[in-house]
């Protein structure tokens, strides 16, 4: 039995369900895009894009950062369903910019009795991660030579969607061992 909020959303999907008509949407995505970024609930991915059902991928995590499971992912995206270009999309007023990683992982010891094994993955200037980010998709290996990567950061409270620098074409592959961005970041934002 469903309680809480979330029953308010599942009979909002049993009224979806009956309005919904038969789907054409392709499984692969028509703009040939795959997103990724932040899950801040304010960010509507589809609203300011002017995406519908089977136009793009979204890939979501806290703070939109490159994570082994959004390379996961975007190799996914892009070797079974045929997508050809990442958005990567940051946000100015992101709570993961609000904490440090010690300082999360302290939280989370504190109310689990755990220390976590994964990046907690904080930033500070999210213009800076997106260029790690970028860097290290295009470097990564398991994604196409071809790709087209292009970073945005986007303003919640104006509904600007600013873009960091110009499309980059990939043209060398990953030399060795795949790039993870969020590793290097969570060493190297401190300094
Ligand atoms: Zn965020």
């Amino acid at each position: 039995m469903v309680r809480g909020r979330t029953q308010e959303l599942v009979r909002n999907a049993e009224l979806y369900h009956r309005r919904f008509e038969k789907s054409s949407a392709p499984a692969n995505p028509r703009t040939g895009v795959a997103v990724v970024t932040c899950i801040d609930a304010r960010l509507n991915i589809y609203g300011m894009l002017g995406l519908a059902e089977g136009d793009a991928h979204i890939i979501r995590n806290a703070g939109g950062v490159i994570t082994d499971d959004v390379v996961r992912s975007l190799a996914a995206s892009q070797h079974l369903t045929g997508t050809s270009e990442i958005m990567l999309i940051m946000h100015d007023g992101c709570r993961m910019r609000t904490i440090t990683d010690d300082e999360f992982a302290d939280k989370l010891q504190a109310a689990s009795g755990f220390r976590p094994g994964w990046p907690p993955a904080g930033f500070t200037d999210p213009a800076q991660e997106l260029r790690r980010a970028m860097d290290a998709l295009r470097h990564n290996p398991f994604l196409l030579n071809s790709t087209r990567i292009s970073g945005f950061i986007y303003n919640e409270r104006t509904g600007n969607l600013r873009e960091l620098e110009l499309d980059t074409l990939l043209t060398q592959p990953g030399p060795t061992a795949p790039v993870v961005g969020v590793v290097d970041s969570a060493v190297d934002l401190g300094s």
